[in-house]
């Protein structure tokens, strides 16, 4: 327990500390923000009103358009000057998200990262490969500085060059591989077409983020590249990657760093707090940031948490790892799914590749839907059985079917090689 020390701590003080840092957050939002004073002047709240973490319950919360109406930084809380770095999110649509961080705020990035890799059982001396993309996106650098703090080796090749990615893998002995769920599949394919097996490389854990990943998709990540994968969660409106991570011990939901990220899981429609192990949307609040504190920010991503004692001896709350967000709805024909609903459907059947991508339209001011899944390479079995197959579980599990369910030939289906997978494409 000695190395855990923050993470094992009792519950009751772990509270405590929470609601003295809420209350030096709200404070700090309330003096130096506009937004916020006006926000929480709205609610009749006033930062001595907080006394236990419960009264969070009271304040106003943080949407993404929150961010993007304050563009650039109308929602920084320090001086210019005092601001070493600047990332920012990568809106697909409309403004970038704007974050800073002070010195402070980047030694606790430095130091949830650290203890997320911790976590997933990398250890000082081990060499880590970081394919997350470098830049204004918070994965690259975000990982970097942990790793460095850690004492383990970074390699720091960013996303892209995939064959290269392979060599370095195999010559350079790497541990660890840090990057999106849909490019370590990649790599692995790559591995393959070079003519290695990616279970000959040395790696033995694969830490990914940034996109959704259920849990056929994990299996197929960890037997593809013969490794253990671990899961990592943030996002740079409240940190980066480091608010929570999974124990490599149990591998069952992901430890958030309560002491500086404060959780709830609320229901998306009515706003209210849902019951724990209940699923709902995550709202967040930053316990310790100084550059941009927020308070109650709605991140679109739906979870669980659960307050169970761990098997790793870590006492914070673990969050399920998170397979869909609330703007990932897909309404077809007034029927409600998530793209992760059918990932897992379509990833149980034997001979299929984690591969997919589904195609939305309009026709006759009807909704029509095109599934398209990749076979596998050694893929013998008969095409019609596995199609028919497939619809009937995805009726079965979803009410639902696409209207066209397409098998298609290996390699068949795009590759991302740098950034975020995209795998619904709406022409409506
Ligand atoms: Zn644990």
């Amino acid at each position: 327990m000695s190395t855990y020390n923050v993470e094992g701590r009792d519950r009751e003080s772990l509270r405590e500390l929470q609601a003295e840092r809420l209350r030096e957050t709200v404070e700090r939002a309330y003096e130096h923000v506009p937004f916020y004073r006006e926000a929480l002047d709205a609610a009749g709240v006033h930062p001595d009103d907080i006394e236990s973490v419960e009264d969070v319950q009271a304040l106003p919360m943080t949407t993404k358009a929150d961010f993007r109406d304050e563009y650039p930084d109308g929602l920084f809380a320090v001086d210019d000057d005092e601001i070493l770095r600047i990332h920012a999110s990568s809106g697909t649509t409309g403004k970038p998200k704007i974050v800073g961080y002070t010195d402070h705020d980047l030694d606790v990035w430095s130091e949830v990262v650290e203890r997320s890799l911790r976590a997933a059982g990398v250890e000082p001396g081990d060499t880590v490969q970081n394919a997350y993309g470098y830049g204004l996106f918070t994965g690259g650098l975000g990982l970097h500085y942990g790793i460095e703090r850690l004492g383990a080796t970074v390699i720091p090749i960013g996303g892209g060059q995939t064959q290269r990615q392979v060599e370095l893998l195999r010559d350079l002995e790497s541990d660890v591989l840090t990057c999106t769920p849909s490019y370590a599949l990649y790599v692995a394919e790559t591995a393959e077409e070079m003519g290695i097996d990616p279970h000959e490389l040395p790696l033995s854990t694969v830490i990914f983020g940034a996109e959704p990943c259920t849990d056929p998709m994990r299996e197929a990540i960890e037997q593809r590249l013969g490794v253990t994968g671990i899961d990592i969660y943030g996002l740079s409106e409240i940190i980066g990657p480091g608010v929570s991570n999974e124990c490599h011990e149990a591998q069952d939901g992901l430890h958030i760093w309560e002491d500086h990220f404060l959780p709830e899981v609320i229901d998306p429609q009515t706003g209210e707090r849902v019951a724990e192990g209940e699923e709902g949307e995550l709202v967040l609040t930053t316990l310790t940031k100084e550059a941009v504190p927020v308070i109650r920010y709605r991140t679109g991503d739906l979870t669980t948490l659960t307050y169970d004692e761990c098997e790793c001896g870590r006492t914070m709350v673990r969050m399920d790892n998170v397979t869909g967000r609330s703007d990932d709805l897909l309404i077809v024909r007034g029927v409600n799914c998530y793209p992760s609903e059918i990932e897992s459907v379509v990833l149980e059947f034997d001979g299929v590749a984690p591969y997919y991508r589904i195609d939305l339209d309009r026709e006759d001011q009807l909704d029509t839907m095109t599934l398209s899944v990749e076979l596998e390479e050694e893929f013998d079995g008969d095409r019609e059985a596995i199609r028919s197959a497939m619809l009937t579980r995805l009726e079965n599990v979803l009410s639902f079917t696409p209207d066209d369910l397409r098998l298609v030939d290996p390699g068949e289906l795009a590759r991302t090689e740098v950034g975020k997978v995209q795998r619904v494409f709406d022409h409506r």
